[in-house]
């Protein structure tokens, strides 16, 4: 089968995880001129396909909790804004603080969290075990000290959400080139002036690199170090109890580093 490679775009984004698929939609829909997204494999064949996807807004830092509080708002409305069926489930979220040595200083640190989210409008609650416990029958409190309760947070369909950002990044007018890997990012100089892809060199304006881990491997060789480091994480699936009614909270347990 033929394949046709763009003679040239204003914008090149490498990668279709939910970080490139969004990326091309908000530059097409901005104007930015014409935008082609490389993905090597498919849409979300990255992280964004095998993450958790839990919707918290539970931070530590100001930052960080606008920029969840602002992500909220699009998952939250994504039919209205992004367009397709909703892909957020609200079924809320709970940051729990166990007993133990030490634990008062995390009870703290809850509270202060709670308020800078209160703050900046994100509705959220300190709770007590027992009212956990009335949240969610059937929890096991006994270790728990105090919990953040956060009603409109939860979990999001990422599989649905990345591939819907990328069809809609399509519909503004972007090009999204599924099986297309980057080889190289061209440089003349100190400007980047297009991406090498197995079909020839691809001249672009701008090339925003959106390739998760991979990034680095992207980037050295033009001289630009990313000061990424990829994490291997466990994940377990279990079946939840019959007496169980889904969608249950998501539980988020920052001490013992778990959801
Ligand atoms: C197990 C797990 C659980 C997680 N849980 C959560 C959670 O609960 N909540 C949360 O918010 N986040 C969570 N995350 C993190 C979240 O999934 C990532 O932060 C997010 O998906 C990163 O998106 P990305 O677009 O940057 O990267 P990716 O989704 O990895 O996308 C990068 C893309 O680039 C492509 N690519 C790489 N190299 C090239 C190349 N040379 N040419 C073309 N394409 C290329 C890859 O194929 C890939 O599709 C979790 C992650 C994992 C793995």
């Amino acid at each position: 089968m033929a394949v046709t490679v763009p003679r040239g775009t204003d914008v090149a984004v490498v990668g279709g995880g939910i970080v490139g698929t969004s990326l091309a939609w908000e530059l097409a829909r901005r104007g930015a001129g014409k935008v082609t997204l490389f993905e090597r494999g498919v849409v979300a064949a990255g992280a964004s396909g095998r993450t958790g996807a839990l919707l918290r807004q539970h931070y530590s830092n100001r930052p960080e909790a606008t920029l969840a509080w602002e992500g909220y708002k699009v998952f939250a409305g994504w039919p209205e804004i992004v367009g397709g069926d909703p892909v957020h489930t609200p079924s809320g979220l709970v940051v729990t603080v166990e007993t133990g040595p030490g634990y008062e200083a995390n009870v703290d640190r809850l509270h202060r969290n709670v308020a800078l989210q209160n703050a900046l409008g994100i509705p959220s609650r300190v709770v007590s075990p027992a009212e956990l416990r009335e949240l969610q029958p059937g929890v096991q409190v006994d270790d728990l000290a105090a919990a953040a309760y956060e009603p409109t947070s939860g979990y999001v369909d990422a599989v649905a959400a990345t591939r819907g950002m990328a069809r809609a990044a399509e519909r503004a007018g972007a090009t999204i080139r599924e099986g297309c890997p980057v080889l190289a990012v061209e440089r003349v100089g100190d400007r980047v002036t297009g991406v090498r892809t197995p079909d020839g060199v691809v001249p672009a304006g701008v090339v925003v690199c959106a390739a998760g881990p991979w990034s680095t491997r992207l980037l050295a060789p033009i001289g630009v170090a990313a000061p990424i480091e990829a994490l291997r994480v466990q994940v377990a699936i279990v079946q939840r109890p019959l007496a169980m009614e889904a969608p249950h909270l998501v539980f988020l347990d920052t001490v013992a580093g778990m959801f």
